[in-house]
């Protein structure tokens, strides 16, 4: 019987991740004969929840066996052994759902939801009590949300990531790595892999930071690209590989304006605005600024960590029509990329006085403006040209600050691109 195997929430910011949980059960399942299908998948849900790990992401795979009993016990053996449990945010989950049309059906609009929206567990009790979905549930048992969703999540537009794992004796370790390989691979494979490293801000972003097994993830479009980068990057000894399918860079989390009713915390938006309050740096290099939009006016913020394309936001002014990508959080829109649609690029102005060139004044309300000194008169403001330091088009944030999800301008098929590299 074809089975999809869900899981999530097995890690925390001590240790594990769900990918690589992901991985020990399907090598653990192989050795118990059972037949792995494909690749696993890989999907990144609401990047705002609260209670992620990291980068909300969740891992299901498809299998066929004679025997679920099997499968769940072999399941609950790994998680039982390899997930952060005794953290008190680590509520693991994991499903095994029946390759059925009609259920799939269902579970497609719930991982929908999942992306875009707030679920309770509740309601992913409730799908599982209606489809009689065996499970597994520990503690709370948050990551049966997640473990739903990565299995019913549907889409067209997809990309891979190649992850490698760390050796366990290593975990915790400074992680050993020659930069400059990162940074040929990308000279080489871009754009077919994106967001290896960040050449501007001088930073290999495909290696993480934390306490977690991951060495490295090559994301792309390609996987013969993405396996040539990998095989070039000098890196300490590596302990597994694995392809994912993601929704990585899909921007499947941003809500368009037009399927939208109203703006909420904890969600994710395509606006068009116009500015109304011009960008301002607070301390810590944070930048903001107001639009007004159809739901009213809203907060946009370009943080510290956007580095240079905080430098783009700072060129709006007041008048300029943009289109902002991003997520509401704190009533404050996070920008991930930016249309710039139309630039102010005329003002009016009080007129010169015609014998000794200063600007005239206003004289009051339906009164002409008036030179006091050589007491000419004029009627009509004039218009000046405004001289912009910048162009319409879309800007993004810089692979050093790009969330998962969002999709990077080299795979958008938009006119005026500005890509950060
Ligand atoms: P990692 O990706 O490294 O495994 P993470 O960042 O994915 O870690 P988790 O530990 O999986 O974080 O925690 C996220 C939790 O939020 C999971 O329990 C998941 O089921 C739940 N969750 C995911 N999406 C939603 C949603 N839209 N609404 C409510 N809960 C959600």
């Amino acid at each position: 019987m074809k089975l999809w195997i869900g899981i999530d929430d097995t890690d925390s910011p001590k240790g594990m991740c769900t990918t690589y949980l992901a991985v020990i059960a399907i090598e653990e399942l192989q050795r118990e004969g059972v037949e792995v299908i494909g690749f696993p998948r890989l999907i990144r849900l609401n990047p705002t929840i609260p209670f992620k790990t990291r980068g909300n992401g969740a891992v299901s795979f498809l299998i066929d066996t004679p025997d679920t009993e099997l499968v769940m016990e072999v399941m609950d053996w790994v998680v039982q052994e390899y997930s952060e449990l005794s953290h008190e945010n680590t509520n693991p989950g994991v499903v095994f759902v029946k390759n059925d049309d009609e259920i799939l059906n269902a579970l497609s609009r719930f991982a929908f939801k999942a992306v875009r929206d707030l679920i309770s567990i509740d309601e992913a009790l409730f799908l599982i009590g209606r489809f009689m979905i065996p499970h597994l549930k520990y503690k709370k048992g948050r990551g049966l949300i997640g473990a739903l969703a990565s299995v019913g999540l549907e889409s067209d537009d997809f990309t891979y990531e190649l992850l490698a794992y760390r050796k366990p004796e290593n975990f915790g370790k400074k992680r050993e790595i020659v930069e400059e390989t990162f940074f040929k691979a990308d000279e080489l494979f871009y754009p077919k892999i994106w967001d290896t490293v960040d050449w501007h801000n001088k930073v290999v972003v495909s290696v993480p930071n934390g306490l977690d097994p991951v060495l490295y993830g090559i994301r792309g479009s390609d996987f013969f690209s993405i396996n040539r980068a990998s095989e070039i990057l000098e890196t300490e000894e590596i302990h597994k590989k694995m392809l994912f399918i993601t929704n990585q860079s899909t921007d499947m989390h941003l809500i368009p304006e037009e399927e939208a009713k109203e703006l909420r915390n904890y969600h994710s938006y395509i606006l068009s605005g116009i500015v109304v309050e011009e960008p301002e740096v607070i301390r810590g290099g944070h930048v903001f600024f107001r639009i007004s939009t159809k739901f009213g006016m809203l907060k946009c913020a370009a943080f510290e960590p956007t580095k240079q394309f905080r430098d783009v936001v700072l060129k709006l002014i007041k008048g300029d029509v943009v289109r902002v990508f991003g997520s509401v959080k704190k009533d404050t829109l996070n920008l991930e990329k930016l249309e710039i649609v139309n630039l102010v690029r005329k003002k009016e102005v009080n007129p010169r006085c015609p014998v000794c060139g200063k600007r005239m004044e206003s004289a009051g309300k339906n009164q002409p403006f008036r030179c006091k000194r050589c007491k000419t008169i004029a009627k009509e403001k004039e218009v000046e040209e405004i001289q912009r330091d910048v162009e319409e088009g879309f800007y993004e944030v810089p692979p050093c600050a790009r969330r998962h999800l969002s999709k990077p301008l080299i795979r958008m098929d938009v006119p005026k691109k500005h890509v950060f590299r």
